[in-house]
């Protein structure tokens, strides 16, 4: 009875994945049969035969592999479930030690979104360590530690892709491996043996004709998915050293493409200089265990932005990384790292615009109003636009009550924002769910906030950056609070292409505005001046 329960749960947890996919789910598994057996390792020694030998792949050791891919991102598109971005095109050589959490990665990125620039560096994982070796983003210092964040998505990523790796880890824990049933995918009967991951398990789908496995896939923190699955389909099997791998990796996240990478010069006998993966004292930094569960558990958010060439591994989430200046009476800019918001104090509430990158990030800022404003309640969040980075704390407020402001052209997005199941790291909203109120500004128009002294007006501008953007303004203080369109004091030099296209929009719209903008605030940067805001801009023309 006790087995038939723990099927039927699992069955449960597909049903749910399948249906529940508010954003995006075009997977095309259909609902997994019950399980006749528990034998899960049973099936992973069965498909390792199929591949060239269970016991000759877990002799492996040394595996050196290049990949070509290119990164998607549905999440930065100009509208909702629009075109993704053609983020850019990478290159690596990777070697690694299969079993010992030693890797070398060298990369050559080709960055097409939002910098246009290649990259070349190096990132060494060895046990609970990493370092990188060279320029990785636009602010990075020739060579530092890797956070434990970054460690964990990254040890992640190299095991789930691997299937010679997961054997590897289906050994190691053996006695957990199960069998959970048969499904079709792409019309194949596959049987799916579940490994352990690390806070969710992983899913090896095998084909039944083959033996070999089809696809892998695991449950993910998004910020804005929620649940995610993150999927690899492996194609193109090609024999190496007398063992099958896959050539071919397609990567999706709910059913969206986000990774094509495409393996070539496979060497499964490498002989790797240990010197290779060595991290010198200087770039050894204490392992944070809960950074690296925060990495493992949303790996794919972490993985998914690094191609943009902009640390997003930095760990916002503490008070430690929240600056408030005060911008004028009762404004302020609550600024992190990379992602700000700003705060209006109204007469007995408070409007804030800009919930960026997480949920803690939010909490760090709400933490810091009730400390300042006890009595003054969190009445409005503005957004300033639907990309993910700038949207991942919207549910935080949600939770308190707050009406969610956006534009109408983006409304849909939103709604399933706060409808996506968030039970794998359940945050203020899963466990305190309310009806979300949300008010919506239409493309072309503003809305006027006012307490009868102070208003502030959400204009919707219109841009190719991204649909529905609003931006705030505090008409007592001339103040206008702008994401990506502008950012003060980002640039030393001209603004670089497709930023400058942003900024001409914004230009475009606020010359033609009757109201008096003085100052320009930025989601990113400083504040700058109106007037250095269209020096800038007519300079780098
Ligand atoms: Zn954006």
């Amino acid at each position: 009875m006790r087995k038939y329960k723990k099927i039927v749960g699992i069955v449960g947890i597909f049903a749910t994945l399948l249906s529940s996919s508010v954003i995006a789910d075009e997977s095309n598994s259909e609902s997994l049969e019950l399980a006749n057996s528990t034998s899960g390792f049973a099936k992973i020694k069965v498909m390792a035969n199929s591949m060239g030998g269970f016991k000759s792949i877990l002799a492996l050791e040394g595996v050196e592999f290049n990949v070509s891919g290119s990164r998607f991102e549905p999440e930065q598109s100009y509208k909702p479930a629009g075109e993704f971005i053609d983020v850019g095109d990478y290159n690596y050589k990777f070697s690694t030690i299969l079993n010992t959490q030693q890797s070398r990665t060298e990369w050559l990125r080709d960055v097409r979104f939002p910098f246009i620039q290649q990259f070349s560096y190096t990132e060494v994982i060895n046990g609970n360590f990493g370092a990188v070796f060279g320029f990785d983003t636009v602010f990075a210092a020739p060579q530092a530690p890797m956070l434990s964040t970054r460690l964990g998505a990254q040890v992640k990523q190299n095991i789930v892709s691997s299937p010679l790796a997961l054997i590897h880890r289906a050994k190691q824990y053996s006695d957990q491996v199960q069998y959970l049933g048969t499904v079709k995918f792409n019309d194949r009967l596959q049987q799916v043996v579940s490994i352990p991951g690390w806070n969710q398990d992983i899913r090896i789908y095998i084909d039944v004709a083959s033996k070999l496995p089809s696809k892998v896939e695991t449950l993910e923190d998004d910020t804005v998915y929620g649940d995610a699955q993150w999927e690899i389909v492996f194609s193109h099997w090609d024999e190496v050293n007398g063992i099958k791998v896959p050539l071919e990796l397609h990567h999706k996240l709910n059913g969206r493409e986000i990774n094509i990478e495409t393996r070539s010069s496979v060497n499964l006998n490498a002989s790797i200089d240990a010197s290779l993966f060595l991290i010198p004292a200087e770039l050894v930094s204490d392992f944070n265990a809960d950074q690296f569960a925060w990495g493992v558990r949303s790996s794919q958010w972490f993985n998914r932005f690094l191609p943009f060439a902009i640390p997003f591994d930095l760990d916002q989430r503490s008070a430690a990384t929240l600056q408030m200046v005060e911008l004028a009476p009762k404004v302020f800019h609550a600024k992190a790292i990379t992602h700000h918001s700003m705060i209006i104090e109204m007469d007995d509430y408070l409007i804030v615009t800009e919930a960026p990158l997480y949920e803690e990030r939010s909490q760090v800022v709400i933490s810091e109003i009730k400390k300042r404003w006890p009595n003054k309640p969190i009445k409005y969040l503005v957004v300033t636009h639907f990309h993910n980075d700038h949207i991942g704390g919207v549910r935080a407020y949600a939770a308190l009550g707050a009406t969610i402001i956006v534009g109408s052209e983006t409304k849909d997005h939103y709604e399933a924002v706060f409808k996506a199941p968030h039970t794998v790291f359940p945050d203020a909203l899963q466990n305190n769910p309310v009806d979300v109120k949300i008010k919506t500004v239409e493309a072309g128009h503003d809305l006027v906030l006012s307490d009868g002294i102070r208003n502030v007006r959400v204009f919707d501008v219109t841009n190719r950056h991204a649909i529905g953007t609003l931006v705030p303004f505090v008409e007592d203080e001339n103040l206008l609070f702008v994401s990506d369109l502008y950012s003060p004091g980002f640039f030393a030099d001209a603004i670089p292409p497709l930023f400058l296209g942003w900024s001409v929009d914004l230009l475009a719209a606020l010359e033609t505005s009757p109201l008096d903008i003085q100052w320009l605030v930025g989601g990113h940067g400083g504040i700058s001046s109106y007037d250095t805001f269209v020096a800038k801009v007519q300079s780098s023309l």
